[in-house]
């Protein structure tokens, strides 16, 4: 999960318009959740390579076409954040209906992190559950109120992290599996919102662990292995390995930068400082070398 900012003037014109203003007033008014369609929040059409949705097209542009959760480019769908019909955690709570169509309650996720099993509709909290909309004195709703990063929904202090209100940094870090499965994702808060979150959409499965190795360290990896075996061969001399490993720290430094690469904040907690390096890149490298790797990396800091 990385920080992303979506702009509210980039929701749909449906999403925007008054007649979904006036479908969301036949839902608070009737609390008939059978009225919620993802005609509307969802908005399909027909497309030459397949079916798309234009709610998912304008959230892919904000996510870079990531699911918000695992950070993986995917085919990712609509996700209420609060989840619309019904909440696990409490039985008579009737489900954040109220948000079906609000901008900041719909997040792009890949169908693992959002599975039953997975997020679903887990959506505990720490603080005081809201449980209907803030109404204006005329009796509409007060859309305002309705924002995932206002009083009073931000005061539940939701245990799953929202990627446009929360900042990762505060609330994650990341450690080689003791296993040898890959790397972890770590919760680092004293509130347990980082773990939390880990556990409801269970970032640190199997699949995830393999693939930031996989995508963020192989390829630093195999191009350093190839400078050491050509200078072990004689192609280049000492002065010129130094400068290509340069090239290559450099080239972590450039990737993390990337919004569009697949687990972009792995990429910038590793580049953060040199104890971050040390431990989560100098593992997948040979022993005798590692010292060479890490002055490197201080020296192009
Ligand atoms: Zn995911």
């Amino acid at each position: 999960m990385r920080f992303v900012v979506k702009r509210e003037e980039d929701k749909t014109d449906r999403l925007a318009s008054n007649e979904t203003y006036q479908a969301l007033l036949a839902i608070t008014n009737t609390l008939d959740k059978n009225l919620i369609t993802d005609t509307i929040y969802r908005e399909a059409y027909d497309h030459p390579d397949g079916k798309r949705s234009r709610v998912e097209d304008r959230l892919s542009l904000a996510y870079h076409n990531k699911c918000a959760y695992c950070e993986r480019i995917c085919k990712a769908d609509i996700e209420h954040y609060r989840p619309k019909k019904a909440v696990n955690e409490d039985g008579s709570h009737p489900g954040y209906y109220w948000l079906c169509y609000e901008w900041t309650n719909l997040i792009p996720s890949c169908i693992t992190c959002n599975r039953e099993g997975a997020k679903h509709n887990k959506f505990p909290v720490i603080g005081h559950r809201v449980s209907a909309p803030m109404l204006l004195a005329d009796g509409n709703i007060d859309l305002a109120l309705s924002k995932a990063g206002v009083t009073p929904l931000v005061d539940e202090r939701p245990y799953l992290l929202h990627p446009e209100v929360d900042h990762p940094e505060d609330y994650f870090e990341f450690e080689i599996d003791p296993d040898g499965e890959g790397i972890r994702i770590i919760g680092i808060d004293g509130e347990g919102r980082g773990n939390a979150t880990i556990q409801i959409c269970l970032l640190n499965r199997l699949e995830l662990k393999l693939d930031r190795v996989e995508r963020v360290i192989n390829d630093f990896k195999d191009a350093i292995n190839a400078l050491f075996l050509k200078l072990e061969n004689g192609n280049i001399n000492d002065g010129q390995l130094a400068d290509r490993i340069s090239e290559h720290i450099d080239l972590l430094h450039e990737r993390s930068l990337q919004e569009n690469r697949n687990h972009t904040y792995l990429s910038k907690y590793i580049v953060a400082s040199a104890e971050n390096f040390e431990k989560i890149v100098l593992p997948f490298l040979d022993l005798k070398i590692r010292h060479i790797l890490i002055e490197a990396f201080k020296s192009t800091n």
